[in-house]
């Protein structure tokens, strides 16, 4: 009797010891993941608040490009990462390489809003999401510049382009008027841009120059000789670390002066067609960076690019 008084006694001193220290907050953390689609774009975001928003999708099958990325690799990577809700998809531009596995996510997972530019768009898959974002009542968003995105009360997102009356000129209007914004976490941020070529980066340093200085960078269109890598762009971007979402392609991306203009800045140029998936873990002072590597499967469709 006397041993299990005493033991009780060290369990209440033990007990109470621990209800007098500090609590102790797990630390926050944002997570970006460059998910390797092949020949397309496709982040998740995991804000510190457990907010799940999904930048682009990856192509879908449909249209020029006959690959289902979004079945084949972007439902069974979030599934695999255990994510069963995205609470917003941004549609960066109605193109198959961005758009296309909007389709199997919206048919596989549950998802809140879908958020997008609003600019015309002829694309069948761009028809086709619409359709189902109607039939399952899915929330929609129309963005443009100078909008600021409440979706965590610690991060700042700030949309940058297109701008409401959107821009008319340079090669591809739809690349021009994807949406670029900046995802802010205390000291680390991260631009997304989308396909965004000249155009749109004259119109974005002429109006938040100021807003372009980033930890890292997605490199825009693929890195693509009209990617934002321009020295006028990166004056002002001065990215860390710059990611390339590319894989097999005939256009040549990325174009061998994209990674240059970025190394000339000592950025840390990354491509998911030879790093594979890329992670980065933030808390808002410091930030990981880990690999996943591409699966059998995966790799085939990514080729044997050079
Ligand atoms: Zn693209």
């Amino acid at each position: 009797m006397k041993r299990f008084i005493s033991i009780c006694a060290a369990v209440a001193i033990f007990a109470s010891g621990l209800a007098a220290a500090p609590a102790k907050t797990p630390q926050k953390t944002l997570t970006v993941t460059v998910i390797d689609v092949g020949q397309g774009d496709c982040s998740l975001i995991q804000l510190p608040n457990g907010k799940t928003v999904l930048v682009d999708a990856g192509s879908g099958g449909v249209g020029w490009n006959p690959f289902d990325a979004g079945t084949t690799i972007v439902v069974p990577f979030l599934k695999k990462m255990g994510v069963k809700h995205i609470d917003y998809i941004v549609m960066t531009h109605p193109h198959s390489d961005h758009i296309g596995g909007v389709r199997p996510v919206v048919k596989e997972l549950s998802v809140g809003t879908l958020v997008d530019s609003g600019f015309p768009a002829s694309e069948a898959d761009y028809e086709m999401i619409m359709e189902i974002a109607k039939r399952k009542n899915l929330g929609l968003l129309e963005v443009h510049a100078g909008d600021t995105l409440n979706w965590d009360k610690d991060c700042e997102i700030k949309v940058l382009s297109p701008p409401k009356n959107y821009i008319m000129g340079g090669q591809s209007p739809v690349n021009e008027n994807s949406i670029v914004f900046k995802l802010t976490y205390k000291d680390v941020s991260f631009l997304f841009t989308g396909d965004a070529e000249k155009e749109a980066g004259k119109k974005i340093v002429r109006a938040f120059k100021d807003d372009l200085l980033c930890t890292f960078l997605k490199v825009s269109h693929h890195g693509s000789k009209n990617s934002l890598t321009y020295n006028w762009f990166l004056d002002w971007a001065q990215p860390v670390i710059s990611v390339i979402c590319v894989g097999q392609n005939t256009w040549g991306h990325p174009h061998r002066g994209t990674i240059k203009a970025l190394e000339s800045y000592g950025s840390l140029v990354y491509r998911t067609d030879r790093d594979g998936t890329i992670r980065f873990v933030t808390d808002g002072k410091t930030y990981k960076t880990s690999f996943i590597a591409p699966d059998e499967d995966e790799r085939k469709y990514d080729g044997d690019y050079e």
